[in-house]
């Protein structure tokens, strides 16, 4: 290998491990920011033996792995959801890497992933998105629209009208099987991805969040009336959007 590929390699190390760390304040985040709690204090503590955890058990995933998914204290089982998260943030960061090397939009889209990833299992655990949280990828959007516009501002207003009102419309259709959160969100993602790809991820959405509610029916973890949290399902299709909208964008308007 050559000292560049080395570099290349040593750089994602680093990515990988701190975005395990910002995956570990995620978690706490996660499980704190609905309560309205402190983000920082007090420490994190195991939720069977009350024992404030150390540095060492806060590094996160390599102690999940080394304590076998149990609490040094008490030997209590540790969710799988923390090393999950913890593994899909360090996921985000590498990802953002590749795309944007060390440029301005790493930063942009590590923290706007990292946002959605909360709100996505916040809304797993509540059911519940936040407003404040929506609000903050909002003001994050417009705060990048000035710095380094990726899309035109009426690209990005298209995208926000289109995003919210489709969703409105099915809330409204389906009288209220879409919350206002929802709608709120898609408006947001949509005013970040702008128009077309606004409906890439519309449509993204909707085919992962149908395949996930078939394959739960199937399995009959969910009741038919249940409703899916959707904000995972919006995440990941603005995810893969940021990524390779475009290719899908030109793939579906040319072949179908
Ligand atoms: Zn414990």
């Amino acid at each position: 290998m050559t000292a560049l590929m080395w570099i290349q390699v040593l750089t994602h190390i680093f990515l990988f491990v701190l975005g395990l760390v910002i995956g570990s304040f995620l978690n706490v985040v996660i499980h704190r920011f609905p309560r309205r709690e402190s983000l920082i204090r007090p420490r994190s503590s195991c939720i069977h033996c009350k024992t404030a955890l150390q540095v060492s058990d806060l590094f996160p995933l390599f102690s999940f792995i080394a304590l076998r998914g149990r609490c040094r204290y008490c030997g209590a089982r540790i969710s799988r959801r923390y090393p999950l998260v913890e593994l899909l943030s360090a996921l985000i960061f590498i990802f953002c890497h590749v795309s944007y090397g060390f440029s301005p939009f790493f930063f942009k889209y590590a923290v706007f992933f990292s946002i959605l990833l909360v709100i996505s299992f916040i809304d797993l655990d509540e059911s519940i998105i936040p407003n404040r949280l929506v609000l903050l990828l909002l003001l994050w959007s417009i705060a990048w629209q000035f710095l380094y516009p990726e899309v035109p501002l009426t690209g990005a207003t298209l995208g926000l009208l289109a995003g919210g009102g489709l969703f409105f419309l099915i809330a409204v259709l389906s009288k209220g099987g879409m919350g206002g959160g929802d709608i709120k969100l898609m408006a947001v993602l949509g005013f970040a991805v702008g128009c077309p790809l606004v409906f890439v991820v519309f449509l993204l959405a909707f085919i992962l969040g149908a395949a996930v509610g078939v394959a739960l029916l199937i399995y009959r973890n969910k009741m038919r009336h249940d409703p899916l949290p959707f904000a995972p399902f919006l995440a990941l299709a603005f995810f893969i959007s940021v990524f390779w909208g475009w290719q899908i964008w030109y793939w579906y308007t040319l072949y179908l």
